[in-house]
């Protein structure tokens, strides 16, 4: 690359060569992180770009090597920069699926670290020297905290609810209440998924109310299985009628049709004895007769991502037998995570210490009350005059569909622009400044004002908060 022909405008000129940026001293560095390939290629494209800009308006800026070097990194580190990014979650909603839903316990972190670093008796029982089945690591577990007689595990509650339809219900019929029709975030919808799966929906009763004949006259030699979903992200209310388990569960045995219940969030104890509001659990499900249910590994829970599929014996070697379980199957991340969470719920009482999604939704107000109050002026001095800063009450929700309509009391700091006006203008600004931090901090806009709810700050966290802040003031 030779920038000093005689014909070359008087900017380009001055760019030193390629060579003698690599061969500087302080390109040392940038080599021995990222590569001689990838630096001299990031040299090359760094020249061309501010070839053009010369050609362009002759005014490259400091063009010695130092400067070039300075610019090389930058370019290098953004390049090399990781895409998924940790945030700050001061939405309000703990369960963000957008945020990647539940936290994991450290018991769940140090159990993935080994399954990073060390080969795993993943389908290898180490009894017997012989292959072994990946499900086992987990199923007695859930049989003890379920009370089912089988488990089986997949990819997310989705591709259990698919599994199951396309195990028991290929080319027959579902019968489900229309109002249980789902959509879950957009892509999970209740008729969709049992298209793909190749089994035929009856919608029974009508979306306010479905009585137990509606259930009772769609039976019949075409229905393969009654199902009943979970209204995780609505509720209906007014002049209402839906059928519980506790009726439709002797209807199905009548018929001696299956009974399948998706739980959507599923819990595995009851939410009650924590001060939180009565959540269905997996047990209560099994107990009240359902044959099949299917629940999230990350919602309420507070595992990994997967979905897990309970029930009857004979159905669940049916699902496991399905070819499209290899095709949703779950790695040994997700089993090497899932374990020690579900162990923790032999403790129930210590749960709500142990298990980081309860205790983020059992985190006293006062709490996050004085994480606001220390938090408060250090944050107004570093927005400064601009805005104002305010301590005050806020609710928080579960989110992924768990319990909609209840809020959770919570604590946090709202910020609204100084001046009248533009506030929507000044809104975005703000929010855009909090998202350029090096762990960007994400809260809600509403009324005007940017919500900080700090229930998902945790204590441990509380220090990198604050220290990133001062980054805000420039
Ligand atoms: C959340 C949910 C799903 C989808 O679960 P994923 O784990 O997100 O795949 C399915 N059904 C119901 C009722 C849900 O609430």
């Amino acid at each position: 690359m030779n920038t000093s022909s005689a014909t070359a405008p008087a900017g380009a000129i001055r760019l030193p060569a390629v060579h003698l940026i690599l061969s500087d001293a302080g390109c040392e560095a940038l080599i021995a992180e990222y590569g001689r390939v990838q630096t001299l290629e990031g040299a090359r494209a760094l020249l061309a770009e501010l070839r053009a800009k010369l050609l362009a308006d002759r005014d490259g800026g400091d063009t010695s090597i130092p400067a070039l070097l300075a610019m090389l990194s930058a370019r290098l580190r953004e390049q090399n920069a990781s895409p998924l990014r940790p945030v700050f979650n001061l939405t309000g909603t703990v369960l963000h699926t957008n945020l990647g839903r539940a936290l994991l316990p450290d018991s769940a972190v140090q159990a993935v670290v080994d399954a990073l670093r060390w080969p795993m008796n993943l389908e290898w029982d180490i009894d017997t020297g012989k292959r072994g089945d990946r499900d086992n690591l987990i199923e007695d577990l859930l049989l003890e905290l379920t009370g089912a007689e089988a488990a089986t595990i997949v990819n997310n509650n989705a591709a259990a609810v698919l599994l199951m339809l396309n195990t028991v219900a290929l080319n027959k019929e579902v019968i489900v209440s229309r109002g249980e029709l789902v959509e879950i975030g957009g892509a999970f919808r209740i008729p969709d998924v049992m298209t793909r799966a190749g089994a035929v929906l009856r919608e029974v009763g009508a979306t306010n109310r479905t009585h137990l004949k509606d259930y009772d006259e769609a039976a019949g030699p075409q229905t393969a299985l009654m199902m009943k979903v979970h209204t995780s992200n609505y509720a209906i209310t007014g002049f209402t009628k839906s059928i519980e388990l506790d009726e439709l569960a002797p209807l199905a045995k009548k018929h001696n049709i299956p009974l399948a219940v998706d739980l959507g969030s599923g819990t595995l104890v009851d939410l009650e004895q924590y001060g939180l509001p009565h959540e269905t659990t997996v047990r209560e499900t099994i107990e009240g007769g359902a044959d099949l249910v299917t629940f999230s590994g990350d919602k309420l829970l507070g595992g990994p991502q997967c979905g897990i599929i309970v029930g009857r014996k004979d159905l669940i070697a049916q699902i496991k037998k399905n070819p499209l379980k290899r095709a949703l199957r779950v790695g040994k991340l997700t089993l090497a995570a899932l374990e020690p969470v579900l162990a923790l719920y032999r403790a129930p009482d210590l749960l709500p210490e142990r298990l980081t999604t309860l205790k983020l939704l059992t985190r006293p107000a006062a709490d996050m009350r004085a994480q606001a109050q220390a938090i408060l002026p250090l944050l107004q001095a570093a927005l400064g005059a601009g805005y104002v800063v305010t301590d005050e009450a806020m609710m928080s929700q579960i989110g992924s569909g768990a319990l909609p309509v209840d809020q959770l009391p919570s604590y946090g700091l709202v910020v609204r622009p100084a001046a009248e006006g533009r506030i929507s203008n000044a809104l975005g600004v703000l929010e855009q400044r909090l998202r350029a931090l090096p762990l960007p901090v994400i809260g809600r806009v509403a009324q005007d004002a940017l919500w900080l709810d700090l229930r998902c700050l945790q204590d441990h966290q509380q220090q990198r908060f604050i220290e990133q802040l001062g980054q805000l003031a420039a």
